[in-house]
């Protein structure tokens, strides 16, 4: 599946917020928002006041930008939260949370949701003790995640699952450092996402 390779930190001045699509530097004072928190280009200065279109288009392309999904696998799983039974928003957002990489990166066993895709695109991620590779893999209550015996000594993962609790402390997961192990304890909640978005307007975007 296709995904965004071009520069990240203006996605985060597009978007108005901190992302955290860098890792570590977005934690530094070298973070590119901090230094300059206005939208990109030579007429980033100046004050645009958004429609209601441009509103609910910005919200859904955060969190598009934040998961690292394109448009087509997005609208996907706007069909599919639509679908299923609940507040459409709040199943949106559990679908996305259940993706594999981004449980990996939950989890702490990488630093952007970008380099959890690579380790589980590069078979470093064992599902109940199967290798998957299928970075939007979404897992169950009650899935074991774990980091493959030979890939824990990659330096990276070392240092990530040191530094788990900082980067997304979640309840709905649970991490034994010990053993690289990650267990899914229930399917996240809404006020487990933690993350500043109003999923209302995601939902109005796509039902204009
Ligand atoms: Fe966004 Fe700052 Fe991280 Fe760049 S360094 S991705 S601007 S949070």
């Amino acid at each position: 599946m296709a995904r965004y390779i071009g520069p990240v930190c203006k996605l985060c001045r597009r978007e108005g917020m901190e992302l955290y699509l860098k890792g570590d530097r977005c934690y530094t004072e070298k973070c590119s928002f901090k230094r300059r928190p206005r939208p990109p280009g030579q007429h980033g200065e100046q004050r645009v006041k958004f429609s209601e279109y441009g509103l609910r288009l910005r919200e859904k392309q955060k969190v598009r930008r934040i998961y690292g999904v394109l448009e087509r696998q997005f609208r996907k799983y706007f069909a599919e939260a639509d679908r299923t039974k609940g507040v459409t928003g709040e199943n949106l957002l559990a679908l996305l949370e259940r993706r594999l990489d981004n449980v990996v990166y939950r989890l702490g066993f990488a630093a952007t949701r970008n380099e959890a895709r690579q380790l589980v695109l590069h078979c470093h991620i064992t599902v109940n003790g199967k290798r998957v590779n299928i970075p939007s893999f979404l897992v169950k209550a009650g899935d074991t995640i774990s980091i493959r015996e030979k890939s824990r000594e990659i330096t990276r993962v070392k240092e990530s699952v040191t530094g788990a609790e900082r980067r997304s402390p979640t309840t709905w997961l649970e991490l034994d450092k010990a053993s690289f192990t990650g267990k899914v304890k229930t399917l996240p909640l809404r006020e487990e996402v933690g993350l500043e978005i109003k999923e209302q307007l995601i939902v109005e975007f796509y039902s204009r």
